[in-house]
């Protein structure tokens, strides 16, 4: 290649490159109004992530997660929209629902978008601090710094006099970290308002520079093993066989050999008991067994997680035949629980809000989206709607430290951003 061709190639890739830049930076006016109000609420966003932080309320506070409730309720209303409080059953011990709509009437162009997001926390006593831009308390990035982040998107939108003709509901749940049972009921109003949507986006904390288009669901299951009991030196005999110790051993280990690759797929046996006699509810459990005797019971818990309803449906006949092939004179048993949190699969519309997502970032200034590995995020409220609509999760605060642990934080400096970012992503979505 010569010297002067190379230079033509490079002159050509520099002016496309310049064109993309310039597309780029470039916001349509009315988008750059809703960013510029996005910033102008930083300060009000911060006061009223303190406030909320700073009411306790985990999943079993009832009280708490309705006074949490009843702040964004107040600020939901502000800004036009009409609110109701959906009560679940009393026995169920959750606090319900905040629902609040637009009830814009902009024709039939644009999307509907139902807006998620979750009021309690797993635990309780950590109150608002900050350090820098750093601001810690409990539940602060799972999530209540993703409402805060939710609202200031709409307060930003609302300035702009473009949020009333929107057709956006915000469902901010009580018990997401602990969802009332049964689902059915508690997860009921999520559904009809899936229903009557097109794309959900959900305001879980942010993760650097990703937004989350799967989350894999979640379930557990019990294992219990018998088997013929007698002197320890019959064991691997005819008359005795392998006892319930081995059986339980067994189907364990092949669990991980013949399921341990698939991606996206893991089981975890996180405990066990064996003996002459063994008792496991929860999570607690006793056994007994002197060295001397075969064991005649074992009794193992785990959870299973997996990326899509096939895998979980594959995995669980995989799973059971090999729970079926018994080791001499042993039987097992394998149950799955009621009430599995059902995964968000990664599908084509879901990439599609997220290029859209990507595009708004870029042209705010604020860098690409990818997604995020689905491995590196737990199960999710918007898992039980997934199936009904695209949809986009990890659109709140971003921040670190262990959620469900002491010490999360969220870092203050990337309210005003996510706002924008979520802003002009509604923006697009609904012209
Ligand atoms: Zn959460």
């Amino acid at each position: 290649m010569t010297r002067n061709l190379i230079h033509s190639i490079a002159g050509a890739l520099l002016l496309s490159l310049g064109c993309i830049a310039i597309a780029e930076a470039e916001l349509h006016p009315r988008e750059a109004d809703i960013a510029r109000n996005a910033a102008q609420r930083q300060a009000a966003a911060e006061a009223l992530l303190a406030r909320v932080v700073d009411i306790e309320s985990p999943t079993e506070n009832v009280a708490g997660v309705r006074a949490v409730g009843d702040v964004f309720d107040g600020e939901l209303r502000a800004i036009g929209l009409r609110t109701r409080w959906i009560e679940l059953p009393p026995e169920m011990k959750r606090a319900g629902h905040l629902v609040a709509e637009t009830g814009g009437t902009r024709g039939k162009r644009g999307k509907r978008l139902l807006l998620l997001g979750h009021l309690d926390t797993v635990l309780a006593g950590e109150r608002f601090r900050r350090e820098g831009t750093r601001a810690y308390g409990t539940g602060i990035a799972d999530m209540k710094g993703g409402a805060v982040v939710m609202l200031q998107a709409l307060q930003a939108l609302h300035a702009a006099s473009v949020l009333q003709d929107m057709r956006i509901t915000v469902l901010l749940t009580g018990d997401e970290e602990d969802a009332g049972m049964p689902l059915a009921v508690s997860r009921e109003p999520m559904l009809e308002l899936a229903r009557q949507s097109d794309a959900v986006l959900s305001f879980e904390a942010a993760i650097d520079g990703t937004a989350t288009i799967g989350r894999r669901g979640i379930n557990s299951w019990t294992l219990e093993t018998t088997g013929e009991t007698g002197h320890s030196s019959a064991i691997f005999g005819a008359e005795r066989g392998s006892g319930a110790v081995y059986e339980a051993a067994r189907i364990l280990a092949a669990f991980q050999a013949e399921l341990g690759s698939e991606k996206y797929l893991t089981i975890n046996p996180s405990v066990i008991v064996g003996g002459t006699k063994a008792a496991l509810d929860d999570y607690r459990g006793t056994a007994e067994g002197k060295t001397n005797v075969i064991a005649p019971v074992a009794i193992a818990r785990g959870d299973i997680r997996y990326i899509s309803l096939d895998q979980e449906r594959s995995a669980r006949e995989r799973m059971q035949a090999i729970v079926a092939r018994h080791l001499p004179r042993t039987q097992a048993m394998l149950r799955f629980d009621d009430g599995a949190y059902p995964p968000m699969t990664p599908t084509p519309g879901n990439e599609a809000l997220l290029q859209v997502l990507d595009g708004a970032s870029r042209d705010l200034g604020l860098g690409p989206v990818a997604a995020l590995d689905p491995a590196e995020r737990g199960a999710g409220d918007i898992g039980f709607v997934a199936h009904l609509l695209p949809g986009l999760d990890g659109l709140g605060s971003g921040g670190g430290g262990n959620s469900h642990a002491p010490g999360e934080y969220a870092d203050l400096a990337t309210l005003t951003p996510m706002a924008q970012r979520a802003a002009v992503l509604i923006y697009r979505l609904t012209r």
